[in-house]
């Protein structure tokens, strides 16, 4: 395993990074960007290694999907192992055990006691375009709700449930049918203020689903129980059961998109276990499988099984090596108490953040939970003009000294910090005071 300490062995990116950049520019499409154009080597707890040797700290996971962390060892036994034994066969042809102990796995741990299915597949947008599916075959109804802010993916369908247009949508539709968006529960810019927000947002939401889409025409509501890509955005205590509650009064389906928020991320296995809220459907991938893609669906048995056979599937979906890298995170985050760690992280994180936002009036915001924390920058507490400018400058500056951070949000002024869980205290604090020193430096 890499030393697990930042070092600085050129400018950031260095000359070796910039050739391999320019080949990319070369060769791979104008279309897929790259945040922080280091090219990495070796990766192990929270420490990523470049091309030029410098060591970087790693606030990203890859977008919450080293979870486990890079360098885990079950992970790289039991991929190494799979790999040796067999590579593939799909699972439709013939299957292997360790798809349906992934899916036994899944329906012990999410959320709810009921009897539960589920399904594997690649990408998470895979496992959302799937979900859409078993809503709409097992209600036999088109429409399908989703949120200001939302991220679903980047296939057509889950364009279409996006609601952010520059990267993910311009120029890229016309999108999928019967796909309806309705307001977000964001305390912050909620306009009637926070303390208002759950009720007012949920009267909102119901009755324009009520009145523009009719509740007996909507399969399903989906929506992130923490938002990711829109901004970490956490809806107010009472708002999710509120929807949950409303959605099951109509026969509508709620579906948890847990993509980003899953497995242990922010402090408990989902994000819904929080208020004790129980999805019809649940999506997961990201952090499921230690890096290796794969994606699950798992929902009510009723519904899952609803679908004839053959409705579901994909070539690769559950693929061996993911199924094994899987088994092997989830035993991680069993045995080490991933969860625990990931709410001390959200302790320290909150802490550190608190004293920035008391430090500079920019920080709007400090929200998330556990190792999905997020702070919301904006030109000054009363207007609460999104600060992309400032947001972007404190990236610059924290990936200059060797700290990988990544932004979000509709407005682009969003940090978002989803440190591996299994980096340590030291680092993390030095991460910290990499972005202090950063924020000093764009305000200066
Ligand atoms: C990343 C993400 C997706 C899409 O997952 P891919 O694997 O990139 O297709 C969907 N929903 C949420 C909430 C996500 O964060």
């Amino acid at each position: 395993m890499i030393e697990q300490k930042r070092i600085l062995a050129t400018a950031v990116p260095g000359p070796a990074s910039q050739a391999l950049q320019k080949r990319k520019t070369a060769a791979v499409s104008a279309g897929v960007s790259t945040g922080l154009p280091v090219y990495v080597v070796e990766a192990a707890g929270g420490i990523l290694r470049d091309a030029d040797g410098n060591q970087l700290i790693d606030f990203g996971s890859g977008i919450a999907v080293t979870t486990v962390g890079n360098g885990n060892q079950r992970v790289i036994d039991a991929v190494t192992a799979q790999i040796t034994a067999f590579t593939h066969t799909c699972f439709m042809v013939n299957p292997y055990e360790t798809y349906v102990e992934v899916c036994e796995k899944l329906n012990e741990l999410t959320p709810g006691n009921h009897e539960k299915r589920s399904a594997l597949f690649n990408s998470g947008a895979e496992a959302v375009e799937n979900a859409v599916k078993v809503a709409r075959h097992s209600t036999g109804r088109p429409a399908v709700v989703a949120f200001d802010h939302g991220y679903h993916g980047r296939t057509n369908l889950t364009m279409g449930l996006t609601a952010k247009n520059m990267p993910y949508k311009h120029r890229f539709g016309p999108f999928a049918g019967e796909l309806y968006r309705v307001p977000m529960a964001y305390p912050y810019r909620w306009p009637g203020g926070p303390e208002a927000c759950a009720e007012q947002a949920l009267r909102t939401v119901t009755d324009q689903i009520r009145v523009q889409v009719g509740e007996d025409n909507c399969a399903a509501v989906i929506i992130e129980p923490i938002q990711g890509e829109g901004g970490f955005i956490v809806p107010p205590k009472g708002f999710l059961p509120g929807l949950a509650d409303w959605c099951r009064e109509h026969g509508i389906l709620l579906i948890a998109d847990e993509i980003q928020s899953g497995f242990c991320r922010t402090g408990d296995w989902f994000a819904c276990d929080d208020e004790g809220v129980v999805p019809d459907l649940l999506t997961a991938a990201k952090g499921i499988a230690g890096g290796m893609p794969l994606a699950a669906v798992t929902g009510r048995a009723d519904l899952m099984d609803a679908v004839h056979p053959g409705g579901l599937g994909g070539t690769y979906g559950g693929n061996p090596v993911a199924c094994a890298a899987a088994l092997a995170s989830i035993a991680s985050m069993e045995e080490d108490d991933l969860a625990g760690r990931a709410r001390q992280i959200g302790d320290v994180l909150t802490d550190r953040l608190g004293r920035l936002a008391e430090k500079y009036d920019e920080v709007g915001e400090v929200r998330g939970r556990g190792a999905m924390m997020a702070m919301e920058l904006v030109a000054d507490p009363e207007s609460k003009e999104p600060n992309a400018a400032l947001t972007a400058a404190v990236n610059k500056g924290c990936h200059e000294r060797g700290l990988v951070t990544l932004t979000c949000g509709s407005y682009g002024n969003v940090f978002r910090f989803l440190p591996p869980l299994s980096i340590s205290d030291e680092l993390l604090h030095e991460g910290l005071d990499v972005l202090e020193e950063s924020f000093t430096a764009a305000l200066g």
